[in-house]
């Protein structure tokens, strides 16, 4: 059997996803030689195409990981970013809503813990003054967040994309990462797709979103601690029929795997409800109907006048877990050379939220890490 030619390129970055994207463009814009290598034949139509497009402000991480200083930093290079591309995006500013008296104490202690992450910015509202911004809310009391707001994720990849493509970088589509190895040349990664091909390379980024944990089995020579497990945590969302009632986004106070059913809108003005949370054993895009009857109630709570039948299933998104589900909440890992051994590679694992809001500031500190 005729095995495939094999050429050598500077740096591969495995999957054209929004961080994929960050870090190729980051790679490019320092003079990096840079190809990535997506799966199928689009940008950013996995997790990316799968989440509230909401730019967070960095509230709930814990103090000093990687997710809580890169949702700072990269919600205002974002935001920069955003203005200097013409990349559509607005500052709605948030509202986390106290609906019980047990929820209030809880609000104090989520604005402590955001001023130990840096952000300085949320004002405590009592019920009346919430009331006074969302006519429509139920609220015991509430935090308002000026700093959150929504961008257009597909525009945002575009322009990584030309950026990417302005420095000489370049995408190959359907070029799904088979398998590789770490050798002392570099990584040889085997592609397939429609032109199989075997390419080495001097740094290779694992940005493979849900692909990351099986790439990285996939690559010989890694060490076993290079790896962490993969966990899938589904988010289903429901959009509402008719006129958006709120013009900011409404949050409850989260619960334990994810923000809890919260209120976002696209820059069409469309509100949408969701992510739940879903711990499933095999990626499945699929929303159950039957999840709305949960919405309902969850939603009536901060929204007393939801009309019945109003929400229809519209997506689910999957959150990249490194750990099971009552487990506490894992850090992004992006694991260089540092922490791993293996010279010129990076591989990240559990980019969930907040990675849209941090992803330029992740491409920033890969770039780094690789020198
Ligand atoms: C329900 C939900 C809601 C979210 N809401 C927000 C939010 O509001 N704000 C926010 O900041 N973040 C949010 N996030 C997080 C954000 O969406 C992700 O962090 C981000 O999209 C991850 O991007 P990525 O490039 O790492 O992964 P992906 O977008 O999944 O891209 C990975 C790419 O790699 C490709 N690939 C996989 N395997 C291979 C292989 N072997 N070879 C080549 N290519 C491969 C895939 O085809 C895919 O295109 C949310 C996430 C979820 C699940």
């Amino acid at each position: 059997m005729h095995s495939p030619e094999e050429h050598a390129v500077d740096c591969v970055v495995a999957g054209a996803g929004v961080v994929g994207l960050a870090i190729a463009r980051a790679l490019a814009q320092k003079g990096r030689d840079v190809l990535v290598l997506e799966a199928t034949g689009l940008v950013g139509s996995d997790t990316s195409a799968r989440n509230s497009e909401v730019i967070h402000a960095g509230l709930y991480y814990a103090p000093g990981t990687l997710k809580a200083r890169l949702c700072v930093e990269g919600r205002e290079a974002l935001y920069a970013y955003c203005e200097a591309r013409g990349i559509p995006h607005r500052r709605t500013g948030k509202l986390i809503v106290a609906t019980s008296p047990a929820e209030t104490d809880k609000l104090a202690a989520i604005n402590a813990h955001a001023h130990a992450c840096g952000v300085t910015d949320l004002q405590p509202l009592s019920g009346a003054e919430a009331r006074a911004l969302e006519p429509a809310l139920n609220a015991e009391a509430a935090l308002l967040s000026p700093s959150t707001g929504i961008i257009d994720s597909h525009a945002l990849m575009l322009a990584l994309r030309g950026d990417l493509e302005d420095c000489g970088g370049m995408i190959a589509f359907n070029a799904p990462i088979l398998s590789g190895e770490a050798t002392a040349r570099g990584i040889v990664l085997d592609i397939g797709g429609p032109e199989p091909m075997r390419l080495s390379c001097a740094s290779f980024i694992n940005a493979a979103g849900h692909g990351a944990v099986p790439l990285a089995r996939s690559i010989a020579g890694l060490p076993e601690r290079a790896i962490p497990p993969a966990y899938f945590c589904k988010g289903s969302y429901f959009t509402l029929s008719g006129r958006a009632p709120f013009s900011r986004l409404i949050y409850p106070v989260p619960e334990q795997a994810g923000l809890g059913v919260h209120l976002t809108l696209d820059l069409g003005g469309q509100a949408r409800f969701g992510p739940d949370t879903e711990w499933i054993d095999a990626p499945d895009y699929a929303v159950d109907p039957r999840r709305g009857d949960v919405f309902y109630a969850a939603i009536r709570r901060y929204w007393p006048a939801l009309p019945d039948g109003a929400l229809n299933p519209a997506y689910a998104g999957i959150r990249p877990k490194i750990v099971p589900a009552g487990a506490p909440a894992a850090d992004f890992r992006i694991d260089g050379p540092a922490e791993h051994g293996v010279a010129g590679l990076v591989q990240l694992f559990g980019i969930e939220s907040p990675g849209l809001t941090a992803s330029l500031a992740i491409g920033d500190l890969v770039a780094e890490k690789l020198g």
